[in-house]
């Protein structure tokens, strides 16, 4: 099932207050996004399909186009979604680190398209220009009546972000523009990539956050996750006891997949000689996913267990039904 704006408000507020996160993949291929509705099911558990600019205008998806990146990746998450393998799979589809001077453009079109939720990267903008996206986004959305759900960030990657940040921030586009705001992206000592220091991650910080963010909007408000890939489990499930409901998930996805993918050329080296006789059968595509999946797809239920997402889709469901 994918979700409605309004849904996945629910479901944000839903993780908020039951205290569970729910895993946020940065998929970058047809496959990997099958193998994240794979392991969701196993999981009885929502599942965040999320897109930055580089997954919409990859190869894959827009090829340089990342309006057409969104129109594809949407097409395939309704497909797979309403299909009744899936069916019972809550599926949010959530734009990531859209950047650059189309930005408004792009997270227009995903309105349009009626994407579950809305974010964007705000680490080339100052205060003002963060505020004034969030705000002019709103204004889109009344003028065109689309249902909006947003993730507001504040320098992800530069230390933990001070509560007074979060007022200037998050509070000022409440203020101006009550009710649109879901969740709450903070610096939290983390940073994106794998290999960096996490020496700073703070559970501290996230509760302080995720307080001081709920009273602002009067409402429960889940913090966003960025840059969980080198954290360890305990470490992930700090933050979640703390209030992180959404956990993005991009460098180790990639690695794991890339590294599966190195491990079957270098395992077929021989079969992918046009004289062999499992030539065929072994440069199809399908061998190198089927393959890839065998490993990924383990990976990807262990990360939604440690967020504590499993058997929490029927639950959902429920809550759902009601809201459009
Ligand atoms: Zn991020």
């Amino acid at each position: 099932m994918l979700l409605s704006p309004q849904q996945a408000r629910a479901v944000y507020e839903h993780a908020a207050t039951n205290r569970y996160a729910v895993l946020a993949v940065n998929a970058d291929s047809p496959a990997a996004v099958v193998d994240c509705f794979i392991a969701a099911q196993a999981c009885d558990a929502p599942i965040i399909i999320e897109t930055s600019l580089w997954q919409l205008t990859g190869q894959s998806f827009g090829a340089g186009d990342p309006l057409l990146g969104i129109d594809l990746f949407l097409a395939q998450l309704k497909t797979l979604a309403a299909n009744e393998r899936f069916r019972d799979v809550p599926v949010i589809y959530h734009t990531d680190h859209i950047k650059g001077s189309a930005t408004i453009d792009i997270l227009t079109h995903a309105m349009r398209r009626k994407a579950s939720s809305l974010s964007l990267d705000s680490s080339a903008m100052n205060a003002e220009e963060n505020v004034a996206t969030m705000i002019r986004l709103g204004e889109i959305a009344m003028q065109e009546e689309l249902s909006l759900t947003l993730e507001m960030e504040a320098g992800v990657d530069d230390g933990v972000t001070p509560l007074e940040e979060a007022k200037s921030l998050f509070g000022e586009v409440e203020l101006r523009m009550p009710g649109q705001l879901a969740l709450w992206a903070p610096g939290v000592g983390t940073k994106h990539g794998l290999g960096n220091d996490l020496g700073g991650f703070s559970p501290t910080a996230i509760r302080a956050h995720q307080e001081f963010a709920s009273e602002l909007a009067g409402r429960p408000i889940g913090i966003a996750l960025h840059g969980s890939s080198g954290l360890s489990v305990n470490q992930l499930q700090d933050g979640v006891a703390a209030g992180v409901v959404k956990v993005n998930w991009s460098s180790e996805s990639l690695l794991i997949r890339s590294a599966a993918a190195a491990a079957y050329f270098d395992s077929n080296r021989e079969r992918l000689d046009p004289k062999h006789p499992d030539f065929k059968i072994s440069a199809m595509d399908d061998g190198l996913q089927r393959s890839i999946s065998n490993v990924y797809v383990p990976k990807v239920k262990s990360r939604i267990e440690a967020l504590g997402g499993s058997g929490r889709a029927s639950d959902l469901l429920q809550c759902l039904g009601s809201l459009s």
